[in-house]
């Protein structure tokens, strides 16, 4: 994205939430989005995904400039191309896990049998598909994020968007949905994440704050080791420096 600016309201009322903000994300890639309440991070994100377009500016997504796109074109490009992980889950209440993850597919055309192949794989790859069958209240928060996970992945989007993926988590469960980002990453995934913790940022490869819908740090850093792997990561420390 180049120069990009998203305002909200008109005239004495407006609220620049993003002042020309450039940002090239690359594939494979894992950015963390660090910034207080109310710096830009969701408008970012939004911008980011699709849901909404910005006010100036130019957003190149995969090559395609969607800056300009209507809501029907911008649903279909988001069908495609993100995967969204939102703070609160947003799973569909007593529906199995199995046809929370299928359902992506559905709207996307896939057929039948191989929609049940793919969100079994994605259910695999979260670590969860013993419990395909399991609703989400029969399963914890850090389950049910990992559900989730694996509907954003299962489309095999362009980009997985997270917007406070762990911020309703207990620290155990936020460490496994940390876990299953940074396989997802050295799968190949390319993620950005929004957070305000600092250990959540300390998995990402490259670190980005804002503050009053600017950039002021654009860092790359060396992603935090597992925690599962016992030791005490000199790039979480890096991450940690980063901040405020
Ligand atoms: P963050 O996610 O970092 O907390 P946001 O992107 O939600 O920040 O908000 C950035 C700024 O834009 C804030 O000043 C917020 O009040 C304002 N804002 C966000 N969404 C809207 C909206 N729909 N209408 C008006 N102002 C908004
Ligand atoms: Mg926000």
């Amino acid at each position: 994205m180049r120069w990009l600016t998203k305002s909200y309201g008109s005239g004495t009322a407006q609220v620049r939430a993003l002042r020309e903000v450039s940002l090239e994300v690359e594939a494979g890639d894992f950015v963390a989005i660090m910034g207080s309440s109310g710096s830009g991070k969701s408008t970012l994100m939004n911008i980011l995904g699709c849901l909404d377009v910005p006010t100036g500016g130019r957003y190149l997504l995969d090559r395609t400039d969607v800056s300009r796109l209507d809501e029907r074109q911008l649903s279909l490009v988001r069908n495609r191309k993100i995967g969204f992980v939102f703070q609160s889950f947003n799973l569909i209440p007593r529906t199995p896990a199995l046809a929370n993850v299928e359902l992506p597919m559905a709207y996307a055309g896939v057929g039948r049998t191989e929609r049940r192949s793919r969100a079994l794989a994605a259910l695999e790859v979260v670590g969860l598909a013993e419990r395909a069958a399991h609703r989400p209240n029969e399963l914890s928060g850090g389950q049910q994020q990992r559900v989730a996970v694996a509907r954003a992945l299962v489309t095999s989007p362009a980009l997985i968007l997270a917007d406070e993926p762990t911020g309703n988590l207990d620290s155990r469960s936020t460490n496994d949905v940390l876990e299953v980002f940074s396989q997802l990453n050295d799968l190949g995934r390319t993620i950005v994440l929004i957070t305000h913790e600092d250990e959540v940022a300390a998995r990402a490869r490259r670190v980005i704050r804002l503050v009053d819908g600017e950039i002021v740090q654009d860092d790359r850093v060396a992603p935090a080791v597992s925690v599962a792997h016992g030791h005490v990561p000199a790039a979480s420390d890096m991450g940690r420096e980063v901040v405020r």
